[in-house]
């Protein structure tokens, strides 16, 4: 756990939150600023500050947890879709520094956008970033 680090505390308690699932390695609290009802955040309990410092075994189990939560979530909340949504670093839009993955219930016409703008690009393009990427 570490100290400067805000999930870390409220992931182990020592900060009290609206927690609506917990076990020995993942804390789900509601989130503050939800974009919707019931916008919660999944909270690895062990600090990792983004993806790519989760351990693997952390990372089969989120996505698990993740398809528990949103069919517990759908089925309260009678929302009619949902997004999962994970930021990595300030420019995708991380703000907290520490691993968590949003669940966010959708409702028709609830107002809210979670896309991006599609751009144009050629064959040739894709064919150098496919080769850039494998
Ligand atoms: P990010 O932008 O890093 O992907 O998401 C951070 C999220 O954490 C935001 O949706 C924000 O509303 C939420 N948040 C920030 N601080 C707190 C807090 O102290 N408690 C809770 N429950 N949510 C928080
Ligand atoms: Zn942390």
């Amino acid at each position: 756990m570490l100290d400067s680090c805000i999930f870390c505390k409220i992931a182990n308690g020592a900060i009290p939150s609206k927690t609506i699932y917990e076990d020995e390695d993942f804390r789900v609290i509601l989130d503050l600023g939800p974009a919707t009802k019931g916008h919660a955040l999944i909270l690895p309990k062990e600090h990792s500050a983004n993806l790519y410092e989760l351990p693997d075994e952390t990372a089969s189990k989120v996505m698990v947890l993740a398809k528990k939560m949103a069919t517990k979530m759908t089925e309260k909340l009678s929302c009619d879709g949902f997004n999962i949504v994970q930021n990595n670093g300030e420019v995708a839009g991380q703000t907290v520094m520490h691993y968590h993955l949003h669940l966010i219930p959708r409702y028709q016409d609830d107002g809210q956008k979670i896309l991006w703008k599609p751009t144009e690009v050629s064959q040739e393009e894709l064919e150098q970033v496919k080769n850039s990427i494998i």
